[in-house]
């Protein structure tokens, strides 16, 4: 596992005191083992429109609830004072949320506190099914988003409705791909989520269709956070339906030569690839076959706004409860410090006692 990079550090007296203020000058946002925390993943809701066979069951599900939207942003101003430099919106399907344009308004007037490149902007971003991407893209873009992730888990209409139990889901997603890339929410990511016997044959046509519609396609390992269902198409997690990195390498290896390319950061989760002629580029991450954890620099906010800081926490950190009780923003400031402080070094997939998380990941934000 990736942790060789991990040190420890001691807690800030004051830290465990709960006296660290924000604005005080203080260290930015850490964890024991000296990673920074810079990247927030918040869920403004937990309903989707789809239901992955991978992800959620045949049914409504669990919902939890959804907080007004100036409470996020609240809670968001906070994070970014202590360290965080991007943002990135999510859910469930974050484009059923009323007041999202609002929302990223708002977020764009943000001046991160911390930044490794002296930028003084907060860097906003969108994962998406796309659904409703196509007549969002512009206004979302003119709101002060700066780039989407849209999710398509097939090139082929059939299988992605057989993937989403949609009808025609395909349709409305391609037109929210290209809306976005023409809105200039670039470098568009389209995330593909492999599953062998199932879809794991689109790995050829997502590198044709990355270089068609110059977009950046970006496979992922299948994690263990499915909602249990017995519903018809459900899938169950299993070490044997991943789809491994080095598998999908090598396959695209033999449709066309590809290129290693360098990581834009040093917390980048993907490993990044050209093809021998510079057209199309595709990432592959790997959470299972080549844990990242060492390297994380990511926290999230549930839509409930509870605080998790690991997709595979045991347990969830009650971030609404501090405002409902009438904290200041001084002392949110220093409990986002002490939960932070104590995030996992790492998950534990595939190994024995490996426990599911407490949510599935609709219900976290992906
Ligand atoms: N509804 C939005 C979407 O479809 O992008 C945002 C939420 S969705 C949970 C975020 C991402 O998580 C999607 O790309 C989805 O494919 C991915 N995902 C869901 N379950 C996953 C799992 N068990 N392992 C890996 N990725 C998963």
């Amino acid at each position: 596992m990736a942790t060789a990079s991990l040190i420890s550090i001691a807690p800030p007296e004051a830290l465990l005191a709960g006296s660290l203020e924000i604005g005080s000058g203080e260290e930015r946002l850490r964890d024991s083992h000296g990673r920074a925390i810079t990247d927030l993943r918040v869920s403004v809701t937990d309903r989707c429109n789809y239901k992955c066979v991978y992800c959620r069951t045949g049914e409504e599900g669990v919902n939890f609830t959804e907080l007004p939207i100036e409470q996020y942003l609240r809670m968001i101003r906070i994070f970014v004072s202590l360290g965080i430099e991007k943002v990135r919106i999510t859910g469930g399907e974050p484009l059923l949320r009323a007041g999202l344009l609002e929302m990223v308004a708002e977020l764009a007037r943000m001046e991160p506190a911390f930044t490794e490149d002296g930028s003084h902007k907060l860097d906003i971003a969108l994962t998406t099914n796309g659904h409703l991407l196509e007549s969002l893209a512009a206004p979302l873009k003119a709101a002060g988003l700066n780039r989407a992730t849209v999710s398509m888990d097939a090139v082929d209409p059939s299988t992605f409705a057989r993937i989403t139990r949609v009808p025609r889901s395909f349709e409305r997603v391609l037109a929210g791909v290209r809306a976005a890339r023409d809105a200039g929410l670039g470098p568009v990511k389209v995330n593909c989520v492999l599953l062998r016997d199932f879809n794991d044959d689109q790995i050829e046509r997502f590198a044709e269709f990355s270089r068609a519609e110059d977009v950046i396609v970006r496979f992922i390992e299948w994690m263990p956070l499915e909602e249990p269902s017995t519903a018809p198409g459900s899938r169950t997690w299993s070490p044997e339906t991943v789809v491994p990195m080095d598998e999908i390498v090598a396959r695209l290896n033999s449709f066309r030569p590809l290129v290693a390319l360098s990581a834009n950061a040093a917390s980048e989760t993907a490993r990044r690839f050209t093809f021998d002629d510079g057209i199309g580029e595709i990432g592959i991450v790997a959470p299972v076959s080549r844990p990242f954890c060492g390297h994380c620099s990511r926290i999230r906010l549930t839509s409930d706004g509870k605080i998790r800081t690991c997709l595979f926490s045991q347990t969830d950190h009650d971030l609404q409860q501090k405002m409902l009780q009438g904290q200041s923003d001084a002392e949110i400031a220093a409990y986002i410090r002490q939960v932070v402080y104590r995030k996992e070094a790492r998950h534990h997939i595939g190994e024995p006692g490996f426990l599911k998380p407490s949510r599935n990941m609709v219900h976290i934000g992906g």
